[in-house]
């Protein structure tokens, strides 16, 4: 039999890098899903419904959430995120792993309720470089960008309730400080009672 798939959640403050770390490594971990969260907000440019985000109403938001259907859920700057959760058990119990990309509200109720969950926090080098980065990015307003760089320090407070923080000031070293992670999370015993069951059998 094999063992349940892992669950990741990466939090960062918006504009840190995380959706450019997760790509590439993405690129070289095959057995794994990448959860796509429902959000309220709208689309950028380029953004794809069901590829990046599920982009739904307000409405249909609160109700997934009364049917239950949300593993975890925040909001964000005036925005509803959230995790559908059927994809995220059916993917873990046929032993894929899965990774959440979320806000750290959101990374701390799936803590609580998924304890086996591995949380991975991403730092900016500094405050500074975090704007540069969002202004670089060009997809929020000023305004916008201000509330979420507003939003950062009190994020990064969260991150000693994760199990791993890297910096992402080198893009390059950050993608290997996540690959390690992930692969060695691989050998840890708790991910592999059924590797030692199938052992002994
Ligand atoms: P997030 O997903 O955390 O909101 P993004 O991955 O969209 O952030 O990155 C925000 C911007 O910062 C993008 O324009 C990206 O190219 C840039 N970026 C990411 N990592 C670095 C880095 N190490 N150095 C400089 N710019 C970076
Ligand atoms: P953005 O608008 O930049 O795509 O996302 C804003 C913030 O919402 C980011 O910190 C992102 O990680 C977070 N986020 C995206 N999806 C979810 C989700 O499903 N749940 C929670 N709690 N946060 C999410």
């Amino acid at each position: 039999m094999q063992n349940k798939g892992i669950l990741y959640v990466l939090s960062a403050p918006s504009g840190c890098g995380k959706g450019t770390i997760l790509s590439e490594v993405l690129k070289n971990f095959k057995n794994i899903h990448y959860s796509v969260s429902a959000t309220t907000r709208s689309p950028r440019d380029g953004e794809l419904n069901g590829i990046n985000y599920y982009f739904i109403t307000r409405e249909e938001f609160e109700s997934e959430i009364s049917n239950g259907g949300m593993f975890e859920y925040a909001e964000f700057c005036g925005n509803y995120y959230g995790t559908p959760k059927a994809k995220v058990m059916e993917k873990l119990d046929a032993g894929i792993d899965v990774i959440l990309e979320i806000e750290t509200i959101g990374a701390m109720k799936v803590k609580q309720a998924y304890p086996d969950a591995v949380l991975i926090f991403i730092l900016p080098p500094n405050v500074e470089a975090l704007k540069q980065r969002l202004i670089g990015r060009g997809t929020e307003a000023l305004d916008v960008i201000e509330r979420r760089v507003g939003e950062a320090a009190s994020e990064i407070e969260k991150s000693y309730n994760y199990d791993y923080v890297l910096v992402n000031d080198n893009l390059i070293d950050a993608i290997e400080g996540l690959e390690t992670i992930m692969k060695s999370c691989k050998y840890m015993t708790k991910f592999n009672s059924n590797t030692i069951k199938g052992v002994l059998n």
